[in-house]
C-alpha cells in the first residue's frame, strides 16, 4: 500500500499547486468580467435599473438591457458588480470564454448548470449549455448509461468519510483505486503501480465511470477539480463544500464570499438528499416499469443461471438469504453459488413455468439505457467501510470465491465486487 500512499501524496501536492495557480487565474478573470461589465451597455443599463428601479413594461426598457428584464427580480449590485443571485453576470463579450470554463471536465448538461448556479450567470445560460454539450463529441460519447433495475434508496451517512466505497479499475492499461465518500461524493483517484492485474469489474459502476471520464481528459487535474467544485444535485452542495466547508477555486470565477468557509447546513443537506433519492428512485422505477423481485427464503427451490449458460438450466435450493442486499447462496447439484436475486428464479411448487414478466425481468432484456442525471449515490454501491449496519448499499456478491468467473453476462455489472482484502477498507 506504500505506493498507493506515495502516489496519493504526489497527487495532493500537484493539486495544491494547481489551486495556487488557479487562484490568480480566477482573480484575473473576475477583474476582466468587471471591466467587461463596465464596457457593456446592456449591463450598465441593467445596473442603473437595478439600483433605481425597472420600468413596469419590458417595452419601456432600453433595448440593450431588455434581455435582463425577465430576471430583474434576482439582480443586485455588489461593489459595482452586477450579480444574479450570488452569481456574477457575464457580459456578452466573455460568454463564449466562460462557457468553455463551465464545460471543463466534460461533465454534461446538469453538471454545467449546477456549476454555473454557484458561480456565473447570463440571460439564456441554459440554452448556451445545452448547445455546448450537444456539440461536444466527448460529452456525447461519454453519456452515462444505466440499467433498468429497481433502485433502492440509500441513506446519507452522518459525516464525511464515515462510509466510503473503494473500487479498483484499470484504465488504458494502468491500475487505479477510486475512493468515493458517500456523504460528500468527494473522490480520490490513486494510481497504483504495483498491482499486476485489475481485480475490480467496475465498468458500469458510477464512481469508476466518473473516474474514467476524468482520466480520459487532457487535463486530469482540472477535470478532477471541476468535479469536486460542482454541486451534486442530490445534496445541493459540492463535494468540496461538504468535505472542506467551502467552495474551491476553479477556472470559473466565483464571488469572494463563496470561498469563505461556511459549512452547508447538514440537516438541509440530509433532507434534500433523502428527498432527491426517493423521488429519483420512484420516478426511475415507474418509468422503467421495474419492480422488486420478491424476497426468497431459505429452502426455496430456484432455478439458477450458471457460468457459460444462457438458459436457466440448473435447479437449486436457497441455503442462505440476504434479501436486503439481494444476495443468496444456493446449493445445486453442480456446486454452491452466491447469486444476486436477478440471477435466480423461484420455482413455484405447483407451477414451474416462468411468468412473462419474470422472464423479461430476469433475461438480459432490461439492460443498458442512456441516462441523464443519475445521482451518484443512488446507483453507487458497494463497500461499507464502517461497522454500521446498512439499509443502504447494495453489494453484488454474484461473484463469490466459489464462483469467480461470471462471464455469462455481457452487460456491465452495476455493482462491483471488491477484492476481499479491501472489503473493510476504511478511511480515517
Ligand atoms: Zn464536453
Amino acid at each position: 500500500m506504500k505506493t498507493q500512499n506515495d502516489s496519493r501524496e504526489t497527487a495532493i501536492e500537484i493539486f495544491v499547486n494547481l489551486i495556487e495557480q488557479l487562484r490568480s487565474i480566477s482573480d484575473v478573470k473576475l477583474e476582466r468580467i468587471r471591466d467587461a461589465q463596465f464596457n457593456d451597455a446592456g449591463v450598465q443599463k441593467a445596473l442603473v435599473y437595478t439600483k433605481y428601479g425597472w420600468p413596469e413594461k419590458e417595452t419601456c426598457v432600453d433595448v440593450p438591457a431588455r434581455e435582463y428584464f425577465a430576471s430583474r427580480g434576482e439582480l443586485s449590485v455588489s461593489n459595482g458588480l452586477l450579480l444574479y443571485r450570488d452569481q456574477v453576470v457575464v457580459p456578452e463579450e466573455l460568454r463564449t470564454e466562460i462557457m468553455e470554463n463551465l464545460h471543463e471536465g466534460h461533465m454534461g448538461i446538469e453538471k454545467c448548470r449546477e456549476r454555473a448556479r454557484t458561480t456565473v450567470w447570463w440571460p439564456g445560460l441554459t440554452k448556451y449549455i445545452l448547445a455546448k454539450v450537444d456539440s461536444c463529441q466527448f460529452c456525447q460519447d461519454h453519456k452515462p448509461t444505466q440499467r433498468k433495475e429497481p433502485l433502492k434508496v440509500t441513506e446519507l451517512p452522518l459525516r464525511p468519510w464515515q462510509k466510503v466505497s473503494a473500487d479498483l479499475f484499470d484504465h488504458k492499461g494502468k491500475n487505479y483505486l477510486i475512493v468515493t465518500d458517500y456523504y460528500s461524493r468527494y473522490i480520490e483517484i490513486a494510481y497504483l503501480q504495483n498491482i499486476t492485474s485489475s481485480q475490480g469489474n467496475g465498468e458500469a459502476e458510477s464512481g469508476v465511470k466518473r473516474a474514467k471520464r476524468i482520466l480520459d481528459q487532457d487535463d486530469v487535474f482540472i477535470a478532477l477539480m471541476a468535479y469536486r467544485a460542482t454541486p451534486i444535485v442530490a445534496t445541493g452542495s459540492s463535494p468540496s463544500q461538504l468535505i472542506m466547508g467551502r467552495q474551491i477555486r476553479t477556472t470559473v470565477p466565483v464571488v469572494e464570499k463563496k470561498l469563505v468557509p461556511k459549512w452547508p447546513n447538514a440537516k438541509n443537506v440530509r433532507k434534500r438528499d433523502t428527498e432527491y433519492k426517493r423521488c429519483y428512485a420512484y420516478h426511475y422505477n415507474r418509468r422503467h416499469g421495474v419492480r422488486d423481485l420478491p424476497d426468497l427464503d431459505i429452502g426455496d427451490e430456484v432455478k439458477v443461471k450458471l457460468d457459460g449458460e444462457k438458459i436457466w438450466s440448473a435447479k437449486g435450493v436457497v441455503e442462505e438469504a440476504n434479501p436486503e442486499i439481494r444476495s443468496y447462496r444456493v446449493r445445486t447439484p453442480k456446486g454452491v453459488y452466491q447469486r444476486n436475486r436477478r440471477h435466480l428464479q423461484l420455482i413455484a411448487p405447483d407451477d414451474v413455468r416462468i411468468t412473462p414478466t419474470y422472464d423479461k425481468l430476469l433475461s438480459g432484456d432490461l439492460n443498458v439505457t442512456p441516462r441523464k442525471t443519475v445521482p451518484s449515490a443512488v446507483s453507487t454501491p458497494h463497500v461499507k467501510s464502517s461497522t454500521s449496519t446498512p439499509p443502504a448499499p447494495i453489494v453484488d456478491k454474484s461473484m463469490s470465491p466459489t464462483d469467480v468467473s461470471d462471464n455469462t453476462y455481457t452487460r456491465p455489472k452495476r455493482l462491483t465486487k471488491l477484492p476481499t482484502r479491501l472489503k473493510d477498507y476504511e478511511v480515517t
